[in-house]
């Protein structure tokens, strides 16, 4: 069979995978990029990040018609729910999206292969079409950029009927009366929103003792309660150990608690990289115990010129810190620099009120005994905040207390997830809590929030 050269192929055209493909083809290289679905974009576009957007937006201004609107002295009746125009409008958002990436790929000249891609040697991968076709390609490095799936737990099996992943939740034709949620994560979080705004019981099962693993535990208990408050509904300490689905429903079994009986249950337990299928081992790419590919800080795999990046690699699984390393990765090979700083990555979970976080939370600085100081500033007292109505919440800033540098941010609020942007880009640039206190800010706007909390860290907030 005869081969295609290219400079350089990625397997997986996700945000890691088709970023990457337009820095090196910016850069000089001519780059081959491999998917198995028509359309590009990977589960973010397709399945995740964008169609819950899209969702968690439409479900937010029906809710808001229907309860919210008064307040303003706007009288609003018989507000009803189209699910399938919601439906089709998230549709058209990711068409327009993906086939948005078919477009950069032409401007850039990244030809595109449609199929499964397997290892063949170092340097050389079959591409397998449905149709029995396949192409070889070969390139002096490839970036294995296939991203994750949804993971699973024993006793959870995610080919019965009514037991469902995101792809799934993103998708119902119908609005279940009750919805169970496995893990209360961004996902189980985020979608268990979607539902409840639309007229679903739900009720999310914890096994932790507190909601979302990983973020500030103060601004979690935050959330908590807010989320409580709207009618999500919470078992925590509370461990599914099995999932039943008959023709009514499902049933869920569990540590701490009488089973769970739902109409269909969403499980968001994490995600697994996908790592399988890819003739890995064949090529002598080591796994850690997770299925992961480490990597050293030029995102080389154990492969001289065979990469990874993204969901596949032990970093947090996130679209934005897939695309930051698909840039660093491409600018390492072809400049020989490239950096990712792993320690202002922001984090966002699109509740409304949003939350996000940046940096180091209060429980890690206790753990490292860390010294540091702490402004907060609530959006109660911020007029922005009042005029749009939108109060709950507050910004939280953790600065050392020598240096004043700014450790982490956490904020839970209207827009938090553009907020954290300014406080990412401060912690880029190494600033301490007196740089954004002294900073002008645009009046009234939230960010001012962000001032006041930086001036609390040293004791000299004005609106409170
Ligand atoms: P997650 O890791 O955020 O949360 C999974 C939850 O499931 C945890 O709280 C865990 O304690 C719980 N759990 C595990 N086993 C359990 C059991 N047997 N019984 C009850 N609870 C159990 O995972 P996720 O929400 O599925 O998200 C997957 C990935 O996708 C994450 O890495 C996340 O970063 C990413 N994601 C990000 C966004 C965003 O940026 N807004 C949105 C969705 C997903």
């Amino acid at each position: 069979m005869s081969s295609t050269k290219h400079d350089l192929i990625i397997i997986g055209a996700g945000p890691g995978g088709y970023v990457a493909a337009i820095r090196a083809a910016q850069l000089g290289l001519d780059v081959g990029c491999i998917d198995e679905n028509k359309q590009l974009g990977g589960t973010c576009l397709r399945v995740g990040c964008i169609p819950s957007k899209a969702l968690l937006e439409s479900s937010e201004r029906f809710e808001e018609a229907r309860d919210h609107l008064s307040v303003h002295g706007v009288k609003v009746d018989g507000v009803q729910l189209d699910l399938p125009a919601m439906l089709g409008r998230k549709d058209k958002i990711v068409n327009a999206l993906t086939r948005g990436i078919d477009g950069l790929f032409k401007k850039n000249k990244v030809t595109r292969y449609q199929g499964h891609a397997r290892f063949n040697a170092d340097r050389q991968v079959i591409v397998s079409q449905k149709n029995g076709k396949a192409d070889v390609l070969e390139a002096d490095h490839i970036i294995i950029a296939t991203g994750s799936k949804p993971a699973t737990i024993k006793g959870v099996d995610l080919t019965l009927d009514k037991v469902d992943t995101s792809s799934d939740a993103i998708d119902y034709q119908n609005v279940p009366d009750h919805l169970a949620v496995i893990g209360a994560g961004y996902i189980g979080i985020e979608l268990g929103s979607v539902w409840r705004r639309l007229g679903a019981k739900v009720t999310v099962v914890e096994y932790l003792d507190r909601i979302l693993p990983g973020m500030d535990s103060g601004l979690a208990k935050d959330a908590f309660k807010l989320l409580k408050k709207q009618g999500l509904q919470f078992e925590l300490k509370s461990r599914v150990m099995g999932v039943a689905s008959h023709d009514k429903g499902i049933i869920i079994e569990r540590n701490g608690g009488d089973p769970i009986e739902a109409d269909r249950v969403l499980v968001a337990v994490g995600r697994a990289p996908n790592t399988t299928e890819l003739g890995l081992s064949e090529i002598g790419v080591k796994l850690d115990d997770r299925g992961c590919i480490p990597v050293d800080s030029d995102f080389q795999t154990t492969v001289k010129g065979v990469f990874a990046i993204g969901d596949v690699i032990p970093t947090p699984m996130l679209a934005h810190v897939a695309e930051e390393e698909g840039i660093a990765c491409i600018e390492k090979i072809v400049t020989g620099y490239g950096h990712v700083n792993y320690d202002a990555i922001p984090a966002v979970v699109y509740t409304h009120p949003e939350i996000a976080a940046v940096g180091k939370t209060e429980d890690e600085l206790k753990d490292e005994d860390h010294e540091y100081t702490v402004g907060k500033f609530p959006f109660q007292a911020n007029g922005r905040a009042k005029a749009i109505e939108y109060v709950e919440g507050g910004v939280k800033i953790l600065a050392d207390k020598k240096t004043d540098r700014i450790l982490g941010v956490h904020i839970i609020g209207p827009h938090a997830g553009d907020l954290i942007a300014e406080c990412a880009a401060a912690m880029e640039f190494g600033a301490s809590a007196e740089d954004l206190a002294r900073t002008c800010h645009a009046h009234p706007t939230l960010a001012e929030a962000v001032k006041e909390a930086a001036l609390a860290a040293d004791g000299r907030v004005i609106h409170l």
